[in-house]
C-alpha cells in the first residue's frame, strides 16, 4: 500500500501589528500568522508544529513578507483603529516612517525630482512585495470560476457528443463518448492555463498599478523591473508584460 506522508506547513493567526505597506504606500494594520511544520499523514495532521518562522500580511492589499516578531511592542487580539494598533504595537512608527513618509511627499509632489535610483527604487519595491504572492498562488493548482467550468462543460460533453451520435447512428455513441472525453479535458487545460493569466490580471496587476501610479513610470523602466525579477528566478518578472502594467497604471480606476 502506498503511504502519503511527509511535513507541511501550519498556519495560526496570532493578531495584529501596525506596520507601513510599501504597497499600499501607507501605515496599514498586518494580520500576524504563525508559521510550523508539521508531520503529517495522508495530510492529516495534528498539533501546530514546530515554529519556522512568522509571516506578516497587509489587511487591505494581501501583499504578505516574512516578518520579526521581536520588532514589535506587542501584537494586538484585534486591528481596531490604526492609532491604537500603532501604539499598543509600535509606537514609534511614525519616527521610524519619517524619511519613507517625506520620500513619499516628494513622489506625490515633485516626481520629475527624484532621482533616478529612488525611482527605481520605488519602482522595484511593489514587485518585490507582490512577489511572495505570484509564487504561492502557482505552487500550488487552484480552481477558479473558468476552471469549475470547464470540468462541469467536460463532463456535459461527455454525455452531449455521445447522445448527439447516437440519435444520428447506434454506431456514432461510444466513439461519440471518447470525442467528448478529449474535448473535455483540452477544455480543461485551456482554462487551467488561463487561470494564471486571471489570476494576475484580477489579483496583481491592480495593485501594482494602484502602488506604481503616484511615481509614473515609464514602460522601459517596468520591462527593466521585470526583467530583473526574471533574471532572478521570480515568477512575477515572467507572468507580465510591462505594456499591461502601464496599460493599468493609466486607466482610471
Ligand atoms: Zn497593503
Amino acid at each position: 500500500m502506498f503511504i502519503v506522508w511527509g511535513r507541511k506547513i501550519t498556519r495560526r493567526t496570532l493578531g495584529y501589528v501596525a506596520d507601513f505597506c510599501g504597497v499600499c504606500r501607507v501605515p496599514r494594520a498586518f494580520r500576524m500568522t504563525r508559521l510550523g511544520s508539521v508531520g503529517h499523514v495522508y495530510y492529516i495532521s495534528f498539533g501546530e508544529g514546530n515554529l519556522v518562522g512568522h509571516e506578516r500580511a497587509c489587511t487591505s492589499c494581501g501583499a504578505f513578507s516574512e516578518a520579526d516578531v521581536n520588532a514589535y511592542a506587542g501584537i494586538s487580539k484585534s486591528s481596531g483603529s490604526l492609532e491604537s494598533l500603532k501604539r499598543e504595537t509600535f509606537p514609534g512608527l511614525d519616527a521610524a516612517l519619517e524619511q519613507r513618509l517625506a520620500l513619499e511627499v516628494r513622489v506625490q509632489t515633485a516626481p520629475h525630482l527624484l532621482s533616478a535610483e529612488e525611482r527605481m527604487g520605488l519602482i522595484f519595491s511593489p514587485f518585490n512585495l507582490l512577489s511572495p504572492k505570484v509564487e504561492r498562488h502557482f505552487a500550488t493548482m487552484r480552481m477558479d470560476g473558468g476552471v469549475a467550468l470547464a470540468i462541469a462543460g467536460g463532463i456535459g460533453l461527455c454525455f452531449l457528443v455521445p447522445a448527439i451520435g447516437g440519435a444520428i447512428s447506434p454506431e456514432y455513441g461510444p466513439p461519440g463518448f471518447l470525442l467528448g472525453l478529449v474535448a473535455g479535458f483540452g477544455l480543461l487545460i485551456w482554462q487551467l492555463l488561463a487561470a494564471g493569466g486571471r489570476f494576475m490580471r484580477k489579483e496583481i496587476v491592480p495593485l501594482l498599478a494602484q502602488s506604481l501610479s503616484p511615481v509614473k513610470p515609464n514602460e522601459a523602466e517596468i520591462e527593466r523591473a521585470l526583467g530583473e525579477f526574471k533574471r532572478a528566478g521570480h515568477k512575477i518578472g515572467k507572468k507580465l508584460k510591462a505594456a499591461q502594467v502601464i496599460e493599468a497604471i493609466r486607466s482610471p480606476r
